[in-house]
């Protein structure tokens, strides 16, 4: 049986442009870059070029982007910088939303023990918030505001630019989660006026395990590992340069390719959306076009996400029922119940998230698969037999 794998938002295959970028550096440029010998010197060069190629990526400066482990880390060290450097100020409010990536939403709910406290933002139902809605929230001892750019489960595109005006604006440090955005949508931090962001390599099929952060020029950074001069002193440790080079070559390929495969995902995307709501009682979570091109989430009333999950993996289906890192618990998904999804429904959810590399016939697959896999789990679901009867009422 062919697998297909439409669980891109968790993580991607790596390129053959990345790997193939990764291979010298395990072999041939191997040395650390802070030997002073030629091994050394050679790696410290190329870890200086990677840096400059990420940095033209964002349209930032070579020395405002830092090299991380991946988005988690690169999502805590941003907001842990800017929380400090407000308190020091005595500036100890942060703005947020209720759906951030958890290495958001832990780091900031730590930061509320340590005394800060956090305004998260509604949701709008279509998976949105405004960049009024940020403006109100502003307040004189504001020190960040950290909205994500693309959601990792709903896939929606928030207006970043603008919010990253208002921030400008009032002078408040403006944080990106870009890690879902990066290499799948026009990033700019210049443009879209972003003061710190994340990204993360094996979301747009470069290695795991190693990620970037962009700084702004004269926001002070938080040495976020003590040991060494590594990163400008903000990160210690003998770099990932093999890593690196992958992340700097599949982001380079990804920018490069932005276009032709934004037009490709869009038309399967649609077609997945338009095919999955023809069952009945769906609902496409999340704006329907201001969203990533590879998202699709759906939520299918009466039955349970992780079972959907399981029987269409067995049809070859590779899918999500939400965050990654969420599954395994039974709670149903943050993201979903911020969008006001009731927690009956938000339990039914499915994420498809598309690659390039996915075909028509894929789409074609999940669209005869899903509807027969809905229709089964409705059969033995006590909710669905209530809702049927008219004991319990629709609410979608
Ligand atoms: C995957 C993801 C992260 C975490 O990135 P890692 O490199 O896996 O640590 C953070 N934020 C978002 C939105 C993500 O999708």
């Amino acid at each position: 049986m062919r697998t297909i794998y439409v669980d891109n938002a968790a993580t991607t295959a790596m390129s053959d442009t990345a790997i193939a970028a990764m291979t010298d550096y395990y072999k041939t440029v191997y040395g650390n870059p802070s030997s002073l010998h030629t091994v050394g010197q050679q790696a410290k060069e190329a870890l200086e070029g990677f840096r400059g190629r990420v940095a033209r990526c964002l349209n930032c400066e070579p020395r405002e982007i830092y090299f991380t482990s991946g988005g988690s880390e690169a999502d805590n060290q941003c907001i842990r910088s800017a929380a400090l450097l407000g308190a020091r100020k005595g500036k100890k409010h942060i703005i947020s939303t209720a759906f951030e990536h958890h290495a958001v939403l832990h780091t900031l709910k730590k930061l509320e023990k340590e005394g800060f406290e956090v305004t998260y933002l509604d949701v709008h139902e279509n998976g949105l918030v405004t960049a009024d809605e940020v403006a109100a929230a502003i307040r004189e001892d504001t020190a960040l505001v950290t909205v994500m750019f693309a959601n990792n489960e709903v896939g929606t595109v928030q207006p970043i630019e603008e919010i990253g005006a208002v921030c400008r604006k009032k002078g408040v440090i403006f944080h990106t989660d870009a890690v879902q955005a990066a290499g799948h949508i026009p990033v700019d931090v210049k443009l879209q006026n972003v003061d710190m962001l994340s990204l993360s390599a094996h979301k747009f099929h470069g290695p795991k395990g190693v990620g970037a952060l962009y700084c702004r020029r004269g926001i002070p950074l938080l040495t976020f590992v003590e040991g060494g001069a590594q990163e400008r002193g903000k990160r210690a440790g003998t770099e990932n340069l093999a890593g690196i080079a992958g992340m700097t070559a599949a982001l380079e390929e990804a920018c490069a390719n932005m276009e032709k495969n934004s037009a490709k995902l869009l038309k399967l995307r649609e077609k997945l959306i338009d095919g999955l709501l023809k069952i009945p009682h769906s609902k496409l979570n999340g704006d329907r076009h201001k969203r990533l091109p590879a998202n699709v989430n759906m939520c299918f009333e009466g039955i349970e996400g992780e079972s959907l999950l399981l029987l269409l993996d067995a049809k070859g289906i590779c899918a999500s029922s939400g965050s990654a890192c969420t599954s395994g618990s039974l709670d149903p998904s943050h993201v979903l119940l911020a969008l006001g999804l009731p927690h009956e429904v938000a339990h039914g959810s499915l994420r498809i998230s598309l690659s390039e590399s996915n075909t028509e016939a894929d789409v074609d697959y999940i669209i005869s698969e899903v509807p027969k896999v809905v229709e089964y789990l409705r059969g033995i679901s006590p909710v669905w037999e209530k809702l049927e009867k008219g004991i319990q009422e629709h609410l979608i």
